[in-house]
C-alpha cells in the first residue's frame, strides 16, 4: 500500500510517498530524518497538537485560548473539541494552568495559554 502525505513539521512542505511493503515502511521524497520519522507515523497514527478556545465566565474577554500538552490520535480531535466547546470557565485563569486533566483519557491535559483577569468593578 502506497500513501501521500504534505510534511508539515516545517515551511519546506515536503510531499512524503510512504510505502508498506509486507509490513516494511519506507518514506520518499523527504528532505530530512525528521520528515522520515512523520511519514512513517502519519502512515501508522497520525497524531496533532489540539488547538481551540473555551468559554470563559467573569471576565472582559469571552473566549480562553487553550492548547493540549502533548499530541492527540489525530482521529478523536473533533470528539475532544466537541467535548471543550461544554466547558465553561471561570476567570481569573493563569498562563499555563490546566483547563482539563486528562481530556477523554489521552493521558493529554488541556492548558490554559494566556492569562486572564476578572473584571474589575467599576462603582
Ligand atoms: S521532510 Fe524535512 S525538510 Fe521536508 S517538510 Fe518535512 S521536516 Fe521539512
Amino acid at each position: 500500500m502506497k500513501k501521500e502525505f504534505t510534511c508539515i513539521v516545517c515551511p519546506v512542505s515536503c510531499n512524503l510517498v510512504v510505502e508498506d511493503t509486507d509490513g516494511v515502511l519506507s518514506v520518499s521524497n523527504n528532505q530530512c530524518k525528521r520528515g522520515m520519522r512523520f511519514g512513517e507515523n502519519e502512515f501508522k497514527n497520525p497524531m496533532r497538537m489540539l488547538t481551540t478556545t473555551v468559554k470563559i465566565t467573569g471576565s472582559t474577554v469571552k473566549r480562553m485560548p487553550v492548547i493540549s500538552s502533548d499530541e492527540i490520535p489525530k482521529d478523536r480531535l473533533f470528539e475532544l473539541v466537541e467535548m471543550l466547546y461544554k466547558v465553561t470557565l471561570k476567570s481569573p485563569i493563569q498562563r499555563g494552568g490546566i483547563v482539563l486533566k486528562n481530556i477523554g483519557n489521552t493521558g493529554v491535559d488541556i492548558i490554559a495559554t494566556r492569562t486572564i483577569k476578572s473584571k474589575i468593578r467599576e462603582e
